[in-house]
């Protein structure tokens, strides 16, 4: 038996919330598990002009790891009800947009396993190879053994999974077009503290963009004081083959060999091991290894992420930090 998701529930009743012209809900795609068909769905809020700034937001690529779309349904939620009397709220989404898939792989979540349904690790799926080989771990970088282990990538040469596909062509319709694009990627479960990764996961060095990273790391650290995150790129913890945001990312760059364009992909990899630390019996549960179970503490999580991702909204409207990059590298 699948669990039905209060996910799925609570990601339905926030389209059903919404009767403004500004807000775009589409059922993207769905997969089916024991006959239960799970939709996965998006949101785009504001301006439709391609060439817009945009703020993309994802979560729910590992299924168990269920914070990382509780924290973007969270900040929907709060988005949709401010929409409907924050008039500067709405000045500012005519001339840019907010993007949303909050639930990609709701299979693995129903299923209660990392992976999709078909046991492939959707940030291990895309046609990229990790290139420092000594900085890969084995299995957990990515491998093509079976799917009865975690990090799968799929078959070599076999197509992309659907949910990871379905990623790849929103970005591309979605955010490729504007001026200036940044989306996070909500994940937890790795260490103690919150790390903003950058590109690349597939080798430590040559990211094209890094001067641009750098300078948006200095506005960061200048605007958001105490800041709690450790804004690095993931190949410093270790590198993966398979990367989704490698991946779209050099699909972006082929099309913007001149920087025209900039599309900076991030995940934030939130440090569950500080959850478990204060809770250690949450060890003994799988979900409890990648989620806060106590009621404070996920209440705590919720409220923790809003200023960066409101602080990246505004980043994304306000650019001047892109022409600053050159005096960084
Ligand atoms: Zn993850």
């Amino acid at each position: 038996m699948i669990e039905k998701l209060q996910e799925l529930k609570d990601i339905k009743s926030l389209i059903q919330s919404t009767d403004s012209e500004m807000v775009r809900c589409q059922e993207l795609d769905h997969v089916v598990v024991e006959g239960e068909k799970l939709p996965i769905f998006s949101f785009e809020i504001g301006s439709q002009d391609p060439s817009s700034p945009v703020l993309g937001l994802f979560g729910g690529i590992h299924g168990l790891e269920r914070v990382g779309t509780h924290v973007v349904i969270s900040y929907l939620q709060s988005l949709l009800r401010q929409l409907k009397w924050d008039k500067d709220l709405k000045e500012q989404l005519k001339t840019s947009r907010i993007i949303s898939i909050p639930l990609i792989n709701p299979g693995g979540m129903a299923m209660h396993r990392r992976s999709n349904p078909n046991g492939v690790d959707l940030m291990r799926n895309a046609p990229v190879e990790a290139q420092d080989e000594n900085k890969n771990s084995f299995l957990l970088s990515g491998h093509r053994y079976t799917n009865k282990l975690p990090w799968y990538r799929g078959k070599e040469g076999a197509a992309m999974e659907k949910e990871a596909a379905i990623v790849v062509d929103y970005v591309k319709e979605h955010m490729f077009e504007a001026q200036t694009s940044l989306s996070v990627d909500f994940h937890s479960g790795f260490g103690m503290v919150d790390r903003f990764w950058y590109p690349y996961a597939k080798s430590i060095g040559n990211f094209p963009n890094l001067s641009e990273v750098l300078s948006l790391k200095d506005l960061i650290d200048d605007t958001l004081h105490h800041h709690i995150y450790k804004i690095e790129p993931q190949s410093q913890s270790y590198t993966t083959h398979g990367d989704l945001w490698d991946f779209i990312y050099d699909e972006h760059m082929q099309l913007n060999p001149n920087k025209e364009k900039l599309f900076l992909p991030f995940t934030l990899e939130m440090g569950s091991w500080n959850w478990v630390r204060k809770n250690p019996k949450q060890i003994f549960s799988a979900l409890g290894m990648f989620n806060p179970m106590i009621e404070h503490r996920f209440e705590r999580t919720m409220r923790r992420h809003w200023p960066l991702i409101d602080f990246l909204f505004k980043a994304t409207r306000n650019s001047f930090w892109k022409e600053q990059s050159s005096n960084i590298v």
